[in-house]
This record gives structure tokens, sequence and C-alpha cells, in this order.
């Protein structure tokens, strides 16, 4: 194996949605919130849904979660990238519908199991820091 994190298709970078792809690099998750209402607001618009506030800021939040759905991916999909992985969607403790597409990591994908507690860790690709998540402390 190669040294370093495996090559993976990385998300373009906008005005809206960098701090969400770099604050791993201060080991935060960074999430937009709303100004008004406190919504939290994922995929970053920069527009609240709930109250059509457009004051919005990104706030770190617990970095905590839990699986809502996975998938083990059995083929590979390209080159670099492992065989067998777990593609999930985790929602985030603090809102339940923030949910980020996501890998679980450091466990046997045949261990994850829907609403497990997760925290987040960041791998750098380049100039991100992806969000992924791995079982929280404590989980049997
Ligand atoms: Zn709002």
């Amino acid at each position: 194996m190669a040294e370093g994190p495996p090559p993976r298709p990385l998300p373009a970078l906008t005005a809206d949605n960098t701090p969400f792809w770099t604050g791993g690099e201060r080991g935060e998750l960074l999430i937009q919130q709303c100004g008004s209402c406190a919504y939290f607001i994922h995929p970053p618009t920069g527009f609240c849904p709930q109250c059509e506030s457009r004051d919005t800021a990104y706030v770190p939040v617990s970095g905590r979660g839990f699986v809502e759905t996975f998938t083990i991916n059995h083929r590979q999909w390209m080159p670099g990238l492992p065989d067998r992985y777990v593609l999930a969607l985790v929602r985030l403790a603090e809102q339940a519908d923030v949910r980020l597409v996501t890998n679980i990591i450091d466990c046997d994908p045949d261990a994850v199991r829907i609403d497990m507690p997760v925290s987040v860790r960041f791998e750098q690709a380049e100039d991100l820091w992806i969000p992924l998540f791995a079982p929280a402390e404590g989980t049997p």
C-alpha cells in the first residue's frame, strides 16, 4: 500500500461550501447555521429554508452523529479506492435533517448498524479535509 490516503474524487470548492471542506484543518466540522432561527443548513446554500433569512454563518458542531443508512460497496469504482468500504448517510446529533454523505471508517464494514453513534474524523486530500465518521467512543 502506498503512503497516505487513497485518491478520491474531490468536490469543487465554492464560496458557500469552502468552510465545510476546510474546517477539518483545525479539527472542526463547520455547518452553516441560520443567524435568525438557528436552523442548520446543509448542503450550504446561504439561505435558510425555514425562515428565508440570508443571515447565515458557519459554526462548529460536535462532530457526533448517527448512521441514518448505509451500503457496503464491494466494487472498486476507481483505482486507489478500497474495494470494500461503507458509504453512509450520517445525521448530525445537532439536527436530524442535517445528513452528510460520507464513509464509515476504522471499523469492519459488517459491524456498521443503522443508528450507530459515530464521530467525525478528517482525511486530508490536497487542500480539503473530508469529514469521515468512525464508531463513537464507548460504542459496544
Ligand atoms: Zn432561519
